[in-house]
C-alpha cells in the first residue's frame, strides 16, 4: 500500500511497476510532452517538468521508497541519471550547453544515540567552493573577453565514439575536455590571478544545525545553499546524512532499544531490585522484580517509553535477562539434601522405570560451535541387484 499515487498516475503506471517499466513509461511520455514537439503548447513544458520530477523520484529506489511510505521523496542523492536520460535522447548538437547545475552535496555525518536521544546544536567550519570575488565567477581579468573553444567551436561538446553491443558503434556527446563543456575558454594571460580561471576560490564557512530529539539513523538535513557555488547556477544544498555510532549498552531497532543484563541464580529465582542501565540523558534505571517472581534464561522485560524519543511519546526499551548459574564445582561445597528440599522436584515422567534398561554413556564438555564435525562417509552405489559389496583392499 503505497501513501500517494501521483507520481506514478502521472507517468501511467501502477505503484508496483518495474524500474523498467518506470524507464520505458517516462521515455514514452517524455517523447510525447516534450516541449520542443509541443512548441505551440504552452502547459508542454509544465507537464515535462511534471513528468522529468516523477521519473527523478522512482528511478531511484530510496527517494521511491520515501515517495511509497510518506508521499514525498527526498531525492537530493538522485544525480544524473534523468540527465543522461535526456541526452541521449534529446541532444541537439547546435544548442547551447546547458547552464550548469549545482548539485547537493551529501555527508554522512556520525551521531551518537545520546545525540538522537538528547538533541544536540552541531557547529563547525566547512570549506567550500564559493564564486570569485576579483572575476565575480567570469574567470577572466576585467574586460577578459572569453575565446570560442577551438576544439569543440563552442558547441561544449564533442562526439566520441561507445560500443552499445557487438558491432554497434554510436557516437555519442561528451563534454568538450578543453573547455569542460563551456564552448568558450580564457586566454592563460587573461586569467583571473585569484582564481586562475578556475572561477572558484575555497573559503571556509561556519556552519551549524540542531539534530532534534526523534531523529533517526539515516535521515537527512539539508542546508539549502550551503553547497559549493558554481558560476551561473543556483548554489548547490548541503545535506548530512545521520549515521549512528554503535553503542556499548544500547541496541537499537526503530525506536525501541535493547540491552542485556545478567542476574544471578538468587536473583533470577527470588526476585531482585537492581540498577539496570544509566540512561542516554544520565537517568539511572531501576527495575524491581518481586519476590514470588522468577525470571527464566533468556528472558525478556519490556520498559514501556523507555526506548527512543519519537515526535509524541517514546519507543521501548527491551531487558534480555541473561541467568548465570553457579560455577562448575560450587555445589561441591554445599548441602545437596537442603537444596533438593527447597527446589522443585524432577519431572517424574522422565524417573527410570522399574526393570527399563539402561545404557550408561559418558559424556564430555564441549560447545554447539563442534556441532556437525562428523562427516558421514559418501553414500555407496547401488546397482539393481542391491547393495554393492565389492571392497577393494590395499
Ligand atoms: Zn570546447
Ligand atoms: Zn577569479
Amino acid at each position: 500500500m503505497v501513501a500517494e499515487t501521483e507520481l506514478y498516475d502521472l507517468l501511467g503506471i501502477s505503484p508496483n511497476a518495474s524500474q523498467s517499466d518506470i524507464r520505458k513509461a517516462y521515455r514514452k511520455q517524455a517523447i510525447s510532452c516534450h516541449p520542443d514537439k509541443n512548441p505551440n503548447d504552452p502547459a508542454a513544458s509544465d507537464k515535462f517538468q511534471k513528468i522529468s520530477n516523477a521519473y527523478e523520484v522512482l528511478s531511484d529506489e530510496t527517494s521511491r521508497e520515501s515517495y511509497d511510505n510518506f508521499g514525498t521523496a527526498d531525492n537530493s542523492h538522485a544525480g544524473p541519471p534523468m540527465d543522461d536520460f535526456m541526452n541521449s535522447f534529446f541532444f541537439d548538437l547546435n544548442r547551447p550547453p546547458p547552464a550548469p547545475k549545482a548539485k547537493d552535496q551529501v555527508v554522512d555525518f556520525d551521531v551518537t544515540l545520546e545525540d538522537l536521544y538528547n538533541g544536540k546544536s552541531v557547529h563547525f567550519a566547512i570549506e567550500k567552493d564559493v564564486i570569485c570575488k576579483l572575476c565575480s565567477g567570469s574567470g577572466g581579468k576585467k574586460g577578459a573577453k572569453p575565446q570560442t573553444c577551438g576544439r569543440c567551436s563552442g558547441k561544449g561538446h564533442v562526439l566520441s565514439s561507445r560500443q552499445l553491443g557487438p558491432g554497434l558503434i554510436a557516437q555519442m556527446p561528451t563534454p568538450c575536455p578543453a573547455c569542460e563543456g563551456e564552448g568558450v575558454k580564457i586566454k592563460d594571460k587573461s586569467k583571473c590571478r585569484k582564481c586562475e580561471g578556475h572561477k572558484t576560490t575555497k573559503a571556509k564557512k561556519k556552519i551549524s544545525f540542531d539534530i532534534k530529539k526523534g531523529m533517526v539513523d539515516g535521515q537527512r538535513i539539508r542546508l539549502q545553499g550551503e553547497g559549493d557555488e558554481v558560476p551561473g547556477a543556483k548554489p548547490a544544498s548541503l545535506v548530512f546524512r545521520l549515521r549512528t555510532k554503535k553503542h556499548d549498552t544500547f541496541r537499537v531497532s526503530g525506536y525501541d532499544l535493547a540491552i542485556n543484563i545478567k542476574l544471578t541464580l538468587l536473583e533470577a529465582l527470588s526476585g531482585f531490585e537492581k540498577i539496570i542501565c544509566h540512561h542516554l540523558d544520565g537517568r539511572t534505571v531501576k527495575v524491581s522484580v518481586p519476590q514470588g517472581r522468577v525470571i527464566q534464561p533468556n528472558e525478556t522485560l519490556c520498559l514501556r517509553d523507555q526506548g527512543m524519543p519519537l515526535s509524541r511519546g517514546f519507543g521501548d526499551l527491551y531487558v534480555q535477562c541473561e541467568v548465570e548459574m553457579p560455577s562448575g564445582y560450587w555445589m561441591k561445597l554445599q548441602d545437596r539434601n537442603a537444596l533438593a528440599k527447597l527446589l522443585p522436584n524432577p519431572d517424574p515422567k522422565n524417573a527410570i522405570q522399574e526393570g527399563e534398561k539402561t545404557e550408561n554413556v559418558k559424556y564430555e564438555t564441549s560447545s554447539m560451535s563442534n556441532f556437525g564435525r562428523t562427516h558421514a562417509p559418501p553414500p555407496n552405489d547401488f546397482d539393481d541387484d542391491g547393495p554393492s559389496t565389492q571392497c577393494t583392499t590395499q
